[in-house]
C-alpha cells in the first residue's frame, strides 16, 4: 500500500479541490488559509479533497444577485474530510425539493464544474457546483 500523501501527489489531477492539512493537529482546511483555525499552526501541507460530502442544510435562492439566474439552491455541505463549505447544488428539480419538508438534508453530493454566472460582458463564468450522488 502506498502511504496516503504519496497517493495524493500521484493523483493530484484527479482532485478538483485542493485544501490544506495541519501537520500539528491534523485538521483539514478548505478553503485555504495561512494558519490552522484550530491550533494557529503555520505548518500546513497541500491536501487533495475528494469533493464529496453530505448536505447539512439547504436554501432556495429566489432573488439572485446580478448575473445569476434564480431560482437556485445553495447548501451548507460537510465534506468527507471534515470542512464545511457553502456551494450551489445543480441538477435538481427545485419543485421536488420544495415538496420535501426535509429539503436536501443528508443527501450525498460530489463536486462538478459548471457555468456559475454571466459576467458584466455577458461571458460565461465557470466554477464549482455540487451534484447529487
Ligand atoms: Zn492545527
Amino acid at each position: 500500500m502506498l502511504s496516503v500523501p504519496v497517493f495524493w501527489r500521484m493523483n493530484k489531477e484527479k482532485y478538483k479541490m485542493i485544501g490544506k492539512k495541519c501537520l500539528d493537529c491534523g485538521l483539514v482546511i478548505f478553503p485555504n488559509r495561512k494558519n490552522c483555525p484550530s491550533c494557529d499552526s503555520q505548518k500546513l501541507e497541500e491536501f487533495g479533497l475528494s469533493g464529496k460530502g453530505k448536505i447539512y442544510s439547504d436554501t432556495i435562492i429566489r432573488v439572485a444577485p446580478d448575473g445569476f439566474e434564480a431560482p437556485y439552491i445553495t447548501a451548507l455541505i460537510k465534506l468527507e474530510e471534515g470542512p464545511m463549505i457553502v456551494g450551489e447544488i445543480t441538477g435538481v428539480d427545485i419543485e421536488d425539493v420544495e415538496k420535501n419538508p426535509q429539503g436536501l438534508v443528508d443527501k450525498e453530493v460530489s463536486i462538478t464544474f459548471r457555468k456559475i454566472m454571466l459576467n458584466e460582458n455577458g461571458l460565461r463564468v465557470y466554477g464549482l457546483k455540487f451534484l447529487l450522488e
